[in-house]
């Protein structure tokens, strides 16, 4: 009989930083500002879209700047995006951007929208203090996207996506999640992103959708994408943007973008997971800190916040929930079981 290993738990370091067991760092904020959504992605949403949070218990502006700021100030935080749900949905999008930005000059801002209606507010978004966007969309073909997304939305994602060129954010990110029925049409996506001027970025779908239909063996693979993309296009390998970056980057040969050469990424979230450079750390619309995608725990940072806590008090909770962030995934290991929420409920 072999005596179990005992393990004294680590103490956590004496840093304000946002630190794991694991050595990482969480520097990058991903806000969910609303569970509700102006489509319904079939590797995403139900049909009849998500149980409705109550308005009492969604974070008001007031509550999303607060916690922004001390996560900035003194978590070191250094980048926020906004996402959900549709974070277009909250009339109350471009405040919670302008205070933010009031608050802090020197914090990069980014927003994740499926696009729709976004060409009536990219100006004043970018006004408020907007610096970056990642649209979402996975097909140019007006009937696989209305079939995908149960909403006959493509054009007002189109002019979408091209108000947010006009308004001057660059560069304009375009993410897709490749599916057997829209695989086919991946060339004519990419064609259409070289023509626009925006970077696609392909990304593997995950188990999180709300009606539990992904399946390992139907998912579509970054190896299948990149086989489809090079039978018009020829790719050559060019790294990744930074060592910590989930997307690896392909030069499209020939084509270029604002006189450079022009890319295209690949994020193989399942395939070849990067969860051991993750950076990131999220808060749910209900203001749970979540420190991992695949994890249930969630620690309630606004319950404390109502309760009257300082910033100081509401930072060392945060510490708390990032020092027990798992190592990751583990999508197709035998331990692997899928998350309560789906990609909707959490914020992507
Ligand atoms: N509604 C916004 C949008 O669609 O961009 C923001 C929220 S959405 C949950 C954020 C991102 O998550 C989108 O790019 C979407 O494609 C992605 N996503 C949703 N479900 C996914 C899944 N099961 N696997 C991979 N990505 C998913
Ligand atoms: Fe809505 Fe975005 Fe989910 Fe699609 S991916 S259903 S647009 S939240």
């Amino acid at each position: 009989m072999t005596t179990p290993e005992i393990r004294t738990p680590r103490p956590r370091p004496d840093t304000p930083l946002l630190v794991d067991t694991f050595g990482r760092t969480g520097r990058d904020l991903r806000v969910s500002l609303t569970e509700k959504c102006s489509l319904r992605c079939t590797y995403c949403m139900p049909e009849e879209g998500l149980t409705p949070i109550p308005d009492a218990a969604r974070m008001t502006t007031d509550e999303v700047v607060r916690l922004v700021t001390l996560a900035h100030r003194e978590l070191g935080v250094r980048e926020v995006r906004f996402t959900g749900g549709e974070p277009l949905m909250r009339q109350d999008l471009e405040r919670i951007v302008a205070r933010t930005r009031a608050a802090c000059p020197d914090l990069p801002i980014a927003l994740t929208s499926n696009g729709v209606g976004l060409e009536h507010r990219v100006g004043a978004l970018v006004e408020a203090g907007l610096d970056r966007i990642n649209i979402s969309l996975d097909t140019v073909n007006r009937l696989e996207f209305a079939e995908l997304t149960r909403r006959d939305r493509l054009p007002s994602v189109l002019r979408g996506v091209r108000a947010a060129v006009e308004a001057g954010l660059d560069p304009v990110k375009v993410n897709a999640v490749p599916m057997r029925a829209t695989l086919p049409g991946a060339p004519d996506l990419l064609e259409w992103a070289l023509a626009e001027g925006v970077q696609l970025r392909f990304i593997e779908e995950m188990p999180l959708d709300a009606d539990n239909t992904w399946s390992r063996v139907e998912m579509v693979t970054a190896q299948e994408l990149l086989d489809v993309l090079t039978s018009r296009f020829a790719l050559v390998p060019a790294g990744r943007e930074d060592p910590s970056a989930p997307a690896e980057l392909w030069e499209v040969v020939g084509h270029s973008a604002a006189g450079a050469p022009a890319h295209v990424g690949v994020i193989a979230t399942v395939t070849r997971n990067f969860c051991a450079a993750c950076d990131r750390t999220r808060l749910t619309a209900e203001g749970t800190v979540r420190s991992c995608l695949f994890s249930d725990d969630e620690t309630d940072v606004l319950g404390v916040l109502r309760a009257g806590a300082e910033d100081a008090e509401v930072a060392e909770v945060w510490r708390g929930a990032m020092w027990g962030k798992q190592a990751g995934h583990g999508i197709g290991g035998t331990a692997f079981h899928r998350p309560r929420r789906s990609m909707g409920a959490i914020g992507g």
